[in-house]
């Protein structure tokens, strides 16, 4: 056992904070020592989550056609790829979605759009009444993912039952430039601290394997800790043909475990989701994202691409020995 990485663990287990320094030393192992490092951080995971993970599903809402050039996603209007576009969906897919993540054990059910924002348009209006409705009603709870939001828009959201956003910040302010031009990493953030002084809770994260170096993903995950976000989605890069980024190489599962365990020292009580990507990126080690140091994962399909069947991973937990949260937070 490296002595080191025993100590940085016992430091953070204290309820000590990690140091950017020892950070950068947990993401600089290699080869067999990064087993060193998992183990740790499915100690720290234990010892705030117990062996409780969570579960989210989400349903595309409006999808493709954006305006936006985010280098890695299907849904840019500037980019010439399969995906179907489609204008905001009905609210019966909606009640749908959130029937099938009852089913799945999904403590929530995330609705996403894709924009830059639904600022001013009726489809805001829409999608806040069908959160309101089925805030009413027996599921898992509905959040939304709708790009950039006001504080009007947040108070709204709020007032019809929304209790949490997905806005991800994708990766450091550093590097943002080289994932999307069209808004600024400053908006990003803008959206994240007005959702919060509304109320919301904010599940932020980004995306691994766009070409990012080891200090973009740890000035991200400390931006994480400052902004005090709930929930860390970590998504890896499946590439997509006719994106900007249809070539770039995957990360190796080894280098994503780490990736994941550090983000656990860094962020001990947070709940870090492993999201997009785990399929084809962990291939036969999507398991040991837990003992990683993941408490959460996404369960169906993701907004373009098909996820594993619900009832496999629902398996792979009980094997795991861990219980899901069953609706925790669900409305009686
Ligand atoms: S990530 Fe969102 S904002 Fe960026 S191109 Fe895709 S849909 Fe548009």
């Amino acid at each position: 056992m490296n002595a080191k990485i025993e100590k940085i663990a016992k430091n953070v287990l204290q309820d000590n904070e990690i140091s950017y320094d020892d950070a950068r030393f947990l993401m600089g192992i290699s080869g067999v020592e990064i087993y060193d490092i998992l183990y740790w951080a499915n100690r720290i995971r234990y010892n705030s989550f117990n062996n409780v993970v969570s579960l989210c599903s989400i349903i595309s809402a409006r999808q493709g056609s954006c305006s936006e050039d985010c280098r890695f996603c299907s849904q840019s209007s500037r980019y010439n790829t399969d995906i179907s576009n489609f204008p905001l969906i009905e609210k019966e897919k909606i009640v749908e979605a959130v029937e099938k993540g009852k089913e799945y054990k999904s403590d929530c059910v995330g609705v996403v759009t894709s924009g830059y924002s639904l600022e001013g348009s009726d489809n805001f209006d829409k999608i806040c009444e069908d959160a309101y409705e089925l805030s009413k009603q027996d599921g898992p709870p509905v959040h939304t993912s709708i790009g950039t939001i006001t504080s009007k828009m947040a108070e709204k959201l709020v007032s019809n039952g929304v209790e949490m956003i997905n806005h991800n910040l994708e990766t450091s302010e550093g590097y943002y430039p080289n994932i999307c031009t069209t808004h600024t990493y400053k908006d990003r953030v803008e959206t994240i601290e007005t959702a919060k002084d509304a109320g919301l809770k904010i599940c932020s994260g980004g995306i691994f394997g766009v070409g990012e170096s080891v200090m973009d993903r740890l000035d991200l995950a400390f931006k994480l800790k400052e902004l005090d976000v709930d929930a860390i989605p970590m998504n890896f890069l499946s590439p997509v043909k006719g994106t900007p980024l249809s070539t770039e190489n995957s990360l190796e599962p080894m280098e994503i475990l780490k990736i994941i365990a550090v983000y656990r020292f860094i962020l001990p009580d947070k709940e870090i989701k492993v999201a997009g990507g785990r399929e084809e990126n962990l291939r036969d080690v999507q398991s040991w994202m837990f003992y990683a140091g993941a408490n959460s994962t996404m369960i169906g399909d993701y907004l373009t691409t098909s996820g594993k069947r619900p009832e496999e991973d629902l398996q792979m937990i009980k094997d795991l020995g861990l219980k899901y949260k069953v609706g925790e937070m669900q409305k009686h």
